[in-house]
């Protein structure tokens, strides 16, 4: 296998086959290599993916990526115990090209999406291992494999391994992940018939619905649980920060078990039968946990350098927009003939113009916000829901003196001058 090409893309989710896919359509001569039986195989997203960064690496990608459905509607659910507070927006517009955003199955897409970079002429193997870089005087110059004789080597290694990155590990590029810096996430895959989905969330045929949930839906813990619409299944998931699943003992299948059997929710997935069950971390760390992305003979993207804006459950597109601006960088590079770390800086500057880095950048004090006001996700959910309650309930009290008792109520578990601090923090911290 002591081979060399131009570039190894090591994994081959979306941002490594979407570097992989434009340099090899550029006539550069690409290996990827992926752990999984094939692409896609061991991948796992809720999963929203976005038309724009996909559209990039493969114009006009809808008319035949294998899709679930184009979402129209995007809901937020604030739970409480049994009841909810729900928002969304729907608009008729997402529903024709150029679309916004499609739900996907990962088994289905990844698999397509390699199988056109191959056509691209990217080579691609799989069951494949890559152990760690080589390195030769602080370079990296190839990638150590799990096969026989496994060593490869390439002018530039673009390391796509995901979430828990064993080659930005080895590399001393990152240590181990934070529990506090990412989200454990499992999701289960419910069969449905179509006619059902769409009578239930009331949905023309063919269009997509997406339900956010908070609160009550991750037990107030700091995460967020999901239900979108596929053709003929759901995938329902839920995810926490894994620091306060570890701290509260929780297991995660008890968390989905208890979204599940929701008042709210259970409805929805009544006679749907589970097909698949699948677990995977996101990285939860924000800009501040973005790993050195460059250096002499190497680029990081995607996942395995923390490109997910989870407030937003962005992450496929980073992925891909990383991907597509690490092939620039190395088509420039090639241009050079210097693929040094001073020419390979530019990605990070690229990344630094693009929505990625400025995204995460805005976001950056986020995550120690809620780090720091756990009581975000159980007690305002709790608070808005009885709120509500008492004030949509129709019982001969006038309705100043309802705002009263509700005023009480709120403030009897939270001072108001806290409740304010809170709001201010909140401003903050996601401005
Ligand atoms: C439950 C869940 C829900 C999500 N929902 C959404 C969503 O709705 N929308 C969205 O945009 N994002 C979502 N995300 C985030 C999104 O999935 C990721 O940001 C995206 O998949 C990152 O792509 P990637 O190519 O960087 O990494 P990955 O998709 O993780 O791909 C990495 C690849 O590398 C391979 N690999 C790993 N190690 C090695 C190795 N040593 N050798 C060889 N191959 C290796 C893996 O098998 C895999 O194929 C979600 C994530 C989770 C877990």
């Amino acid at each position: 296998m002591a081979e060399h090409f131009d570039v190894i893309v090591v994994g081959a989710g979306p941002s490594g086959i979407a570097a992989a896919h434009l340099l090899a359509k550029a006539g550069v001569s690409v290996l990827v290599i992926e752990r999984g039986d094939y692409p896609g195989s061991k991948n796992v997203m809720g999963g929203v993916l976005y038309r724009h960064a996909t559209d990039q690496v493969i114009p006009g990608f809808w008319k035949e990526a294998p899709l679930e459905r184009p979402v129209v509607e995007t809901r937020l659910w604030v739970l409480e115990k049994d009841s909810a507070i729900t928002v969304g927006y729907r608009s008729p517009k997402f529903g024709q090209e150029p679309y916004n955003s499609f739900t996907v199955l990962r088994a289905k897409f990844d698999k397509w999406f390699a199988k056109k970079a191959e056509e691209a002429g990217a080579l691609i193997i799989t069951e494949t291992v890559a152990e760690e870089l080589i390195m030769k005087d602080g370079k990296v110059i190839g990638v150590r494999t799990d096969r026989e004789n496994g060593e490869v080597y390439a002018d530039v290694v673009i390391v796509a391994d995901g979430v828990n990155s064993l080659l930005a590990k080895k590399a001393g590029l990152h240590g181990e992940i934070p529990p506090a810096n990412v989200a454990l996430a499992v999701k289960e895959i419910i069969a449905l018939p179509k006619e059902k989905i769409e009578d239930r969330f009331n949905l023309e045929p063919g269009q997509g619905a997406t339900i956010e949930l908070v609160g009550e839906a991750t037990a107030g813990m700091f995460g967020t649980a999901f239900i979108y619409t596929n053709q003929d299944t759901l995938s329902v998931g839920v995810g926490a920060i894994l620091s306060d699943l570890i701290r509260r003992q929780v297991k995660p299948y008890e968390l989905i078990e208890h979204l599940k059997a929701h008042p709210m929710v259970k409805p929805l997935l009544a006679g749907g039968e589970t097909r698949e069950y699948l677990g995977h971390l996101i990285p939860e760390g924000g800009y501040h946990a973005v790993p050195p992305l460059y250096g002499d003979g190497f680029l990081i993207v995607g996942d395995a350098a923390m490109l997910v804006n989870s407030l937003h459950r962005e992450g496929s597109n980073m992925a891909m927009s990383s991907g597509r601006l690490a092939a620039e960088t190395v088509l420039e590079a090639r241009q050079k003939g210097d693929f040094s770390k001073r020419t390979l800086a530019a990605y990070q500057r690229k990344l630094e113009e693009s929505y990625v880095l400025k995204d995460l950048k805005k976001y950056r004090h986020a995550g120690r916000f809620f780090e720091t006001h756990p009581h975000i996700f159980e007690l305002y959910p709790e608070l808005a829901n009885s709120a509500a309650y008492e004030f949509l309930k129709v019982d001969g009290i006038p309705k100043r003196e309802k705002q009263r008792t509700i005023i009480r109520n709120a403030t009897a578990r939270r001072p108001l001058r806290k409740m304010i601090g809170d709001a201010y923090a909140a401003w903050r911290a996601l401005r």
